[in-house]
């Protein structure tokens, strides 16, 4: 690997961790002291760099015991 692009992709490590930083700051002033519950931290967008990204989650329903779960990816046969 050449100096320059070693250069480049340590300035890109170091600006991709205060750019965490700086999201994290600004988490933290619109939560004030509380601490969210899992409802709201689940309910939050998720964003790439390319913009929103749609999550899915499986869900599967037990017919037997009547309730919804979650398989895990080792199970759902993925
Ligand atoms: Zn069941």
């Amino acid at each position: 690997m050449d100096a320059k692009r070693q250069q480049l992709e340590e300035k890109l490590e170091l600006q991709l961790m205060q750019a965490a930083h700086t999201a994290a700051e600004l988490q933290a002033l619109e939560q004030g002291d509380r601490v969210p519950h899992f409802d709201e931290i689940e309910m939050r967008d998720v964003h790439s760099m390319d913009g929103p990204i749609e999550l899915t989650e499986p869900v599967a329903h037990c017919r037997r015991c009547r309730r919804s779960f979650f398989p895990s990816a080792k199970n759902a046969g993925v």
